[in-house]
């Protein structure tokens, strides 16, 4: 089935998606949001939001996440509730497919998030939320005065441990071996710190509670001994993915699977196509960069598509409703 060529389609559902989806849709280009069958990306695990500006009494992550699908909505953005499975950039319209359904547009939006690495224990996935997290920034300020493990042996666990210990009064490193990939400063830093402890040779082989996590069962690497460590919470800081991996053979990328857009912009190395939030930045990843990404991605395709038309400055120096 191949539907209509559209203006935009923006593939993803977080806050780099829905805020590039209102944005489009306000400037009249009707986009179509793709946002994926489990649409809302990280926030969707996570409970309090604190640090979003405008929500000044907190909001949970989910409700956030519906808030901004809503206000996308408002202005006509229209949704796909499932997940793309292939896209075709080699020429314009871009072919973007759901199965055998094809969408065509003129720009593609790519915001398609990053995951945060987990555990894989069924424990860590019950207890999501009730003391099992996977963002510092977002959550240390409600674990005043807690014990708090932080796993992982990089710079992230790091840098996580040494944000906790702002709030926390002890935090507890777990990592699976006795070297750091984590850069010597960063692991001098954490040494030097009063509040953290390192426990190496661990894994984590349970997390322990009800309601809310309570311990961690931890197993050596070296023994297979098993113990439990009271803890109030579990940071788990073992690195992020891109969700990228539709788009490698055809947009420029780092190492690690990031996109790399231009300076300055969300421009990919196809003209365009656009990128936007995590999948594009593994420095920052809040909800509140992400949004502002996703902005930034429909006025580059605004004006990519004002400028095929013959006034690309146009677009963005046209009066602009408030
Ligand atoms: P990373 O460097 O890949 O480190 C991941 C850590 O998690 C490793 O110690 C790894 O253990 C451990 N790990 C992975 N899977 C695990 C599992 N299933 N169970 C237990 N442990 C597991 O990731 P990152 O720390 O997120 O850093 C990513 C990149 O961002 C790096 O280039 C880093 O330098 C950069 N970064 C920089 C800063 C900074 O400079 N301020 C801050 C954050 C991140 P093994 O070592 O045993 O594999």
């Amino acid at each position: 089935m191949m539907n209509e060529t559209r203006k935009v389609i923006v593939v993803g559902g977080g806050p780099a998606g829905y805020t590039a989806a209102l944005y489009a849709a306000r400037a009249n280009l009707e986009p179509l949001v793709i946002e994926g069958f489990a649409w809302g990306g990280q926030l969707m695990i996570t409970s309090d939001v604190e640090n979003y500006p405008g929500y000044a009494d907190g909001v949970l992550g989910p409700e956030m996440m519906a808030d901004f699908r809503r206000q996308a909505e408002r202005f006509g953005a229209e949704f796909t509730t499932d997940d793309v499975t292939r896209v075709d950039f080699s020429e314009r319209p871009f072919s973007v497919f759901v199965g055998d359904d094809e969408y065509r547009a003129e720009t593609v939006i790519v915001a398609t998030g990053a995951t945060a690495r987990q555990l894989g224990l069924e424990s860590e996935q019950r207890l999501q939320g009730r003391g099992v997290s996977y963002c510092a920034v977002c959550d240390a300020a409600f674990w005043r005065d807690a014990h708090v493990v932080v796993v992982g042996g990089g710079d992230s666990a790091m840098e996580e441990a040494i944000f906790l210990t702002k709030f926390a009064s002890k935090v507890t490193i777990v990592h699976r071996r006795d070297e750091f990939r984590a850069s010597p400063i960063m692991l001098d830093r954490a040494r030097a710190n009063e509040k953290i402890e390192f426990v190496t040779n661990a894994a984590v082989d349970e997390v322990l509670g009800g309601d809310k996590m309570n311990a961690v069962r931890l197993r050596s690497t070296d023994s297979d001994e098993t113990w439990d460590l009271t803890a109030d919470a579990m940071f788990v800081a073992i690195g992020h993915d891109p969700t990228t991996k539709l788009f490698l053979d055809q947009l420029d990328h780092d190492e690690s699977g990031y996109l790399v857009t231009q300076p300055g912009s969300t421009r990919t190395n196809v003209d365009g196509v656009f990128a936007a939030g995590d999948v594009q930045d593994h420095t920052y990843r809040q909800a509140i960069t992400a949004a502002g990404s996703g902005c930034m991605a429909a006025l580059d395709a605004e004006r990519f598509l004002a400028a095929l038309e013959g006034h690309e400055h146009a677009a963005l120096a046209a009066p602009r409703e408030v």
